[in-house]
Protein backbone atom coordinates (compact mmCIF):
# COMPACT_ATOMS: atom_id res chain seq x y z
CA UNK A 1 0.00 0.00 0.00
CA UNK A 2 1.27 3.49 -0.70
CA UNK A 3 0.18 6.82 0.40
CA UNK A 4 0.96 9.42 -3.36
CA UNK A 5 -0.90 11.84 -1.11
CA UNK A 6 -1.54 12.80 2.43
CA UNK A 7 -5.33 10.74 3.14
CA UNK A 8 -5.01 9.11 -0.08
CA UNK A 9 -3.97 5.24 -0.01
CA UNK A 10 -3.33 3.16 -3.19
CA UNK A 11 -2.87 -1.18 -3.88
CA UNK A 12 -3.68 -3.77 -6.06
CA UNK A 13 -6.93 -5.35 -5.35
CA UNK A 14 -9.33 -7.17 -7.76
CA UNK A 15 -7.95 -9.87 -9.89
CA UNK A 16 -9.07 -8.49 -13.41
CA UNK A 17 -10.89 -12.19 -13.77
CA UNK A 18 -13.36 -11.40 -10.58
CA UNK A 19 -13.46 -7.74 -12.12
CA UNK A 20 -14.97 -9.07 -15.42
CA UNK A 21 -17.32 -11.34 -13.44
CA UNK A 22 -18.46 -8.61 -11.27
CA UNK A 23 -19.28 -6.21 -14.77
CA UNK A 24 -20.81 -9.05 -16.77
CA UNK A 25 -23.31 -9.29 -13.32
CA UNK A 26 -23.96 -5.41 -13.44
CA UNK A 27 -24.20 -5.45 -17.80
CA UNK A 28 -27.05 -8.47 -16.67
CA UNK A 29 -28.29 -6.74 -14.15
CA UNK A 30 -29.16 -3.56 -16.31
CA UNK A 31 -30.16 -5.95 -19.35
CA UNK A 32 -33.23 -7.56 -16.86
CA UNK A 33 -33.81 -4.06 -15.93
CA UNK A 34 -34.83 -3.01 -19.31
CA UNK A 35 -36.24 -6.27 -20.46
CA UNK A 36 -39.08 -5.80 -17.46
CA UNK A 37 -39.09 -1.92 -17.81
CA UNK A 38 -38.41 -1.36 -14.14
CA UNK A 39 -37.10 1.74 -12.81
CA UNK A 40 -33.24 1.45 -12.17
CA UNK A 41 -32.05 3.25 -8.99
CA UNK A 42 -29.26 5.06 -9.92
CA UNK A 43 -26.14 4.98 -7.39
CA UNK A 44 -26.40 8.58 -6.05
CA UNK A 45 -27.65 12.15 -7.02
CA UNK A 46 -24.59 12.91 -9.60
CA UNK A 47 -24.05 9.64 -11.54
CA UNK A 48 -26.66 8.67 -13.90
CA UNK A 49 -24.73 5.44 -15.25
CA UNK A 50 -24.43 2.55 -12.77
CA UNK A 51 -26.18 0.67 -10.43
CA UNK A 52 -26.46 -0.06 -6.69
CA UNK A 53 -25.09 -3.45 -6.01
CA UNK A 54 -26.87 -3.61 -2.90
CA UNK A 55 -29.92 -3.84 -4.65
CA UNK A 56 -29.03 -7.27 -6.61
CA UNK A 57 -27.64 -9.32 -3.74
CA UNK A 58 -24.26 -8.10 -2.82
CA UNK A 59 -24.90 -6.59 0.39
CA UNK A 60 -24.43 -9.21 2.48
CA UNK A 61 -21.06 -9.38 0.64
CA UNK A 62 -19.92 -5.59 0.44
CA UNK A 63 -20.79 -5.98 4.65
CA UNK A 64 -18.54 -8.12 4.89
CA UNK A 65 -15.65 -6.41 2.96
CA UNK A 66 -16.36 -3.74 5.12
CA UNK A 67 -16.13 -5.17 7.92
CA UNK A 68 -13.20 -7.64 7.08
CA UNK A 69 -11.02 -5.86 5.30
CA UNK A 70 -11.84 -1.55 5.06
CA UNK A 71 -12.44 -1.25 8.75
CA UNK A 72 -8.90 -2.32 9.56
CA UNK A 73 -7.29 -0.18 6.83
CA UNK A 74 -9.55 2.52 8.61
CA UNK A 75 -8.30 1.90 12.44
CA UNK A 76 -5.65 2.52 11.00
CA UNK A 77 -5.68 5.42 8.42
CA UNK A 78 -8.72 7.03 9.26
CA UNK A 79 -9.02 6.64 13.32
CA UNK A 80 -10.54 10.48 13.67
CA UNK A 81 -13.53 9.71 11.19
CA UNK A 82 -15.30 6.40 12.51
CA UNK A 83 -11.82 4.08 12.32
CA UNK A 84 -12.66 0.61 13.10
CA UNK A 85 -16.20 1.70 14.03
CA UNK A 86 -17.58 1.88 10.26
CA UNK A 87 -20.79 0.16 10.41
CA UNK A 88 -23.05 0.54 7.20
CA UNK A 89 -22.19 1.08 3.71
CA UNK A 90 -23.57 1.88 0.14
CA UNK A 91 -21.87 0.00 -2.92
CA UNK A 92 -22.35 0.76 -6.06
CA UNK A 93 -20.88 0.86 -9.61
CA UNK A 94 -20.57 3.79 -11.78
CA UNK A 95 -20.09 3.30 -15.68
CA UNK A 96 -18.22 6.67 -17.67
CA UNK A 97 -17.64 7.04 -21.65
CA UNK A 98 -18.55 8.84 -24.31
CA UNK A 99 -22.02 7.42 -24.26
CA UNK A 100 -22.70 7.45 -20.60
CA UNK A 101 -21.51 9.98 -18.04
CA UNK A 102 -18.23 11.60 -19.35
CA UNK A 103 -17.49 13.16 -15.68
CA UNK A 104 -17.89 13.99 -12.54
CA UNK A 105 -17.69 17.51 -10.84
CA UNK A 106 -15.58 18.28 -7.78
CA UNK A 107 -17.50 16.76 -4.45
CA UNK A 108 -17.49 15.34 -1.26
CA UNK A 109 -18.92 11.62 -0.56
CA UNK A 110 -21.95 10.89 1.35
CA UNK A 111 -19.03 8.45 3.81
CA UNK A 112 -16.69 8.82 5.92
CA UNK A 113 -14.23 5.91 3.88
CA UNK A 114 -14.48 5.72 0.60
CA UNK A 115 -13.00 2.52 -1.49
CA UNK A 116 -12.77 2.74 -5.11
CA UNK A 117 -11.98 0.05 -7.11
CA UNK A 118 -11.64 0.11 -11.40
CA UNK A 119 -13.11 -2.73 -12.71
CA UNK A 120 -12.59 -2.28 -16.14
CA UNK A 121 -12.59 -2.00 -19.04
CA UNK A 122 -10.45 -0.34 -21.36
CA UNK A 123 -10.52 3.50 -21.69
CA UNK A 124 -8.50 6.32 -21.45
CA UNK A 125 -9.03 9.85 -19.70
CA UNK A 126 -10.93 9.45 -16.45
CA UNK A 127 -8.22 10.14 -14.41
CA UNK A 128 -9.35 10.76 -10.52
CA UNK A 129 -8.77 14.20 -9.33
CA UNK A 130 -8.45 15.21 -5.51
CA UNK A 131 -7.97 18.50 -3.94
CA UNK A 132 -7.56 18.46 -0.23
CA UNK A 133 -10.11 17.38 2.84
CA UNK A 134 -13.04 19.44 4.34
CA UNK A 135 -15.07 19.81 7.01
CA UNK A 136 -18.71 21.07 6.20
CA UNK A 137 -17.92 24.42 6.70
CA UNK A 138 -14.81 24.90 4.33
CA UNK A 139 -15.94 22.16 1.55
CA UNK A 140 -15.62 25.67 -1.08
CA UNK A 141 -12.73 27.18 -0.04
CA UNK A 142 -9.80 27.38 -1.35
CA UNK A 143 -7.47 24.81 -2.83
CA UNK A 144 -3.60 24.83 -1.43
CA UNK A 145 -1.08 23.93 -4.06
CA UNK A 146 -0.33 20.79 -1.48
CA UNK A 147 -2.99 19.37 -1.90
CA UNK A 148 -3.39 19.03 -6.26
CA UNK A 149 -3.53 15.20 -6.50
CA UNK A 150 -4.36 13.57 -9.94
CA UNK A 151 -4.64 9.95 -10.25
CA UNK A 152 -5.13 7.40 -13.01
CA UNK A 153 -6.76 4.25 -12.54
CA UNK A 154 -5.54 1.04 -13.14
CA UNK A 155 -8.05 -2.33 -13.69
CA UNK A 156 -8.17 -4.04 -9.92
CA UNK A 157 -6.29 -0.89 -8.39
CA UNK A 158 -8.24 0.83 -5.29
CA UNK A 159 -7.91 3.87 -3.79
CA UNK A 160 -9.15 4.61 -0.14
CA UNK A 161 -9.96 8.17 1.23
CA UNK A 162 -11.91 9.64 3.86
CA UNK A 163 -15.75 11.07 1.94
CA UNK A 164 -14.80 14.25 3.14
CA UNK A 165 -11.85 14.59 0.53
CA UNK A 166 -12.62 16.71 -2.60
CA UNK A 167 -12.43 15.23 -5.58
CA UNK A 168 -14.30 14.64 -9.26
CA UNK A 169 -13.32 12.97 -12.28
CA UNK A 170 -12.12 14.48 -15.44
CA UNK A 171 -13.36 13.47 -18.86
CA UNK A 172 -13.42 9.26 -19.95
CA UNK A 173 -12.20 10.37 -23.51
CA UNK A 174 -12.61 7.03 -25.04
CA UNK A 175 -13.43 3.39 -23.90
CA UNK A 176 -15.65 2.46 -21.17
CA UNK A 177 -15.21 3.26 -17.25
CA UNK A 178 -16.32 1.29 -14.80
CA UNK A 179 -15.49 1.51 -10.98
CA UNK A 180 -16.96 -0.32 -8.33
CA UNK A 181 -17.43 2.22 -5.19
CA UNK A 182 -18.27 1.35 -1.31
CA UNK A 183 -19.28 4.36 0.82
CA UNK A 184 -18.67 3.34 4.36
CA UNK A 185 -20.46 5.27 7.40
CA UNK A 186 -19.80 4.94 11.06
CA UNK A 187 -23.04 5.66 13.41
CA UNK A 188 -21.33 6.38 16.33
CA UNK A 189 -18.66 8.97 14.39
CA UNK A 190 -21.67 10.39 13.09
CA UNK A 191 -23.76 10.80 16.43
CA UNK A 192 -20.59 12.03 18.70
CA UNK A 193 -19.92 14.58 15.54
CA UNK A 194 -23.48 16.25 16.19
CA UNK A 195 -21.96 17.05 19.72
CA UNK A 196 -18.35 17.95 19.39
CA UNK A 197 -17.31 21.58 18.64
CA UNK A 198 -13.76 21.03 18.37
CA UNK A 199 -11.97 21.51 14.99
CA UNK A 200 -11.38 18.92 12.77
CA UNK A 201 -8.21 18.01 12.30
CA UNK A 202 -8.42 16.54 8.98
CA UNK A 203 -9.68 19.79 7.16
CA UNK A 204 -6.90 21.85 5.70
CA UNK A 205 -8.59 25.09 6.18
CA UNK A 206 -9.59 24.39 9.99
CA UNK A 207 -5.83 23.67 10.33
CA UNK A 208 -4.71 26.99 9.13
CA UNK A 209 -7.13 28.71 11.20
CA UNK A 210 -6.19 26.43 13.95
CA UNK A 211 -2.22 27.93 13.15
CA UNK A 212 -3.31 31.92 12.96
CA UNK A 213 -5.51 31.71 16.41
CA UNK A 214 -2.24 29.88 17.79
CA UNK A 215 0.58 32.64 15.95
CA UNK A 216 -1.58 35.47 16.83
CA UNK A 217 -1.84 34.41 20.71
CA UNK A 218 2.05 33.78 20.34
CA UNK A 219 2.64 37.03 18.34
CA UNK A 220 4.37 35.24 15.12
CA UNK A 221 3.15 35.43 11.45
CA UNK A 222 1.43 31.86 10.54
CA UNK A 223 3.59 29.84 7.51
CA UNK A 224 0.48 29.00 5.38
CA UNK A 225 1.13 29.36 1.57
CA UNK A 226 -1.39 31.35 -0.52
CA UNK A 227 -4.24 28.83 -2.06
CA UNK A 228 -7.02 29.35 -5.02
CA UNK A 229 -10.83 29.39 -4.64
CA UNK A 230 -12.16 26.09 -5.50
CA UNK A 231 -15.04 27.67 -7.27
CA UNK A 232 -12.18 29.50 -10.02
CA UNK A 233 -9.00 27.12 -9.44
CA UNK A 234 -9.49 24.13 -11.57
CA UNK A 235 -12.17 22.19 -9.81
CA UNK A 236 -14.41 21.99 -11.45
CA UNK A 237 -14.88 19.40 -14.02
CA UNK A 238 -15.06 20.49 -17.55
ZN1 LIG B 1 -12.87 23.09 8.43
Amino acid sequence: MSEPSPGIYEFDMLQPRFCEMLISEVENFEKWIRETDFEIVRPNSMNNYGAVLDDFGMEGTLDTLMKDFVRHISKVYFADVGGFDLDSHHGFVVEYGVDRDVDLGFHTDDSEVTLNVCLGKQFTGGDLFFRGMRCEDHVNGQIYPEEVFDFSHTVGRAIVHRGRHRHGASATTSGHRINLILWCRSSVYRELKEHKNDFLEFCGECKRENERKACALHGSKPQGKKGVLASEGGAAAS
